[in-house]
């Protein structure tokens, strides 16, 4: 039937928007270096599934399986942070 062929795809249609923007902002920030904690060089990238090398001293650190945890506070947490400060 057409109806079974097409549920997948009013499913998707739904989720779909929110989806690949939460996909393309993980691709962005694979492809982009990280700053090591280590030397704070823009250094770190991807090398596997949860782990990320430095290119700069050779720091190896297991993290998230798409960023990093390098940094124990969110963007948000820290912008309202300095907000406070000033
Ligand atoms: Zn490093």
């Amino acid at each position: 039937m057409k109806d079974e062929g097409n549920s997948a795809k009013r499913y998707g249609a739904r989720y779909g928007k929110r989806i690949r923007n939460k996909v393309s902002e993980v691709e962005k920030d694979q492809k982009s270096n990280h700053e090591c904690p280590e030397c704070g060089f823009l250094s770190l990238k991807r090398e596997a599934k949860g782990i990320w090398k430095c290119k700069k001293c050779g720091n190896k650190i297991a993290g998230g399986a798409w960023r990093p945890k390098t940094k124990g506070k969110s963007m948000v947490q820290r912008v309202l942070e300095k907000a406070g400060e000033e």
